[in-house]
């Protein structure tokens, strides 16, 4: 049993030690990535429960390099530690708007949901450049042209949590131009329901957590409705997010949900899958 132990103990210090070369490894190549065009972004689908069809679509952050795709759920904390995100941030905004604006000359327009790390708002400085980038972009298009009706940024509640009124007042302007707001894996973090009454939100995306725990009983059901009754009381738009089978799509269906996302429905896609299935959807 001693011996056991101390492979055991080996083991460990060996994953330890393998885990920390691959993210020192992700950490250098991080720096090149933007300049060596490894970032895409893919397109995943919101639908209307009720008809299926697309009112929406979540930007995904991919990264490609030798050959190999390396998951945002391993890259991007790497990238808040190094702060690589702020800049990693810009070039989604960039693209999402690129994106915006070809679906615009093609009569296709949906609006397009943003990831957006709470790191990005770490300091006064980076809400500043946060808004900064907006104002730079806005003066880009003709008066009143800049698409902010058609942004979606999801945060997290770690953001609300902050509680900080330079925060609030930073979402309340972009909300003001016409963006929206949306609370990401709602009801995974350690936010109390006063943090969303108080924080300037439009709409909450139930987390994949809860919606696989459908059909596992009556009390994980009770939880969704829970969610969705509060999120009609604060008037807050709701989305459904990995939403895989049938018996998750049927409950979906009979709660007061405006929209789904999930591989039932649309996995994510590359840009151009993404502008044909638009383009299919149009001509029906
Ligand atoms: P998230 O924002 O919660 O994004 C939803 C994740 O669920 C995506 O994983 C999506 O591919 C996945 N998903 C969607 N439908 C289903 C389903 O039916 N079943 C299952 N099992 N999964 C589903 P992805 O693309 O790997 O992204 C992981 C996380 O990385 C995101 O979680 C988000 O936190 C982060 N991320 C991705 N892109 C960005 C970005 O541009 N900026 C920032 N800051 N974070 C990003
Ligand atoms: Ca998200
Ligand atoms: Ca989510
Ligand atoms: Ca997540």
């Amino acid at each position: 049993a001693k011996s056991h132990g101390r492979n055991c103990f080996r083991f460990f210090n060996q994953q330890i030690q393998k885990d920390a070369e691959r993210s020192a490894e992700l950490h250098m190549r991080l720096k090149s990535a933007i300049s060596n065009n490894e970032f895409a972004l893919y397109y995943q689908p919101i639908v209307n429960p009720h008809n299926g069809l697309i009112v929406k679509a979540e930007c995904l952050l991919r990264w490609q390099y030798d050959g190999r795709f390396i998951s945002p759920d391993e890259f991007i904390p790497i990238a808040e530690q190094s702060g690589f995100i702020v800049n990693i941030g810009e070039w989604v905004r960039n693209e999402a708007l690129n994106t915006i604006a070809i679906l615009q000359q093609r009569g296709l327009t949906i609006p397009l949901s943003i990831n957006v790390s709470t790191i990005e708002f770490w300091t006064t400085d980076l809400q500043q450049r946060f808004l900064r980038y907006f104002d730079e972009k806005q003066s880009e298009y003709d008066a009143g042209q800049f698409p902010y009706s058609f942004i979606t940024l999801e945060i997290t509640e770690s953001l609300m949590m902050k509680q900080l009124d330079t925060i609030n007042q930073l979402l309340n302007e972009l909300r003001h131009r016409g963006m929206q707001i949306s609370v990401d894996d709602f009801g995974t973090g350690y936010s109390s329901l006063s943090y969303l009454a108080n924080f300037p939100v439009d709409q909450v995306k139930i987390d994949k957590s809860f919606i696989q725990k459908i059909s596992m009983g009556a009390r994980h059901e009770a939880l969704i409705e829970a969610i969705v009754s509060m999120s009609r009381a604060l008037d807050l738009t709701i989305v459904a997010e990995g939403v895989e089978t049938q018996a998750e799509f049927d409950f979906i269906k009979l709660q007061d949900i405006e929209s789904v996302q999930g591989y039932y429905f649309h996995k994510p896609m590359p840009q151009q899958a993404f502008f044909e299935l638009l383009a299919k959807q149009s001509q029906t």
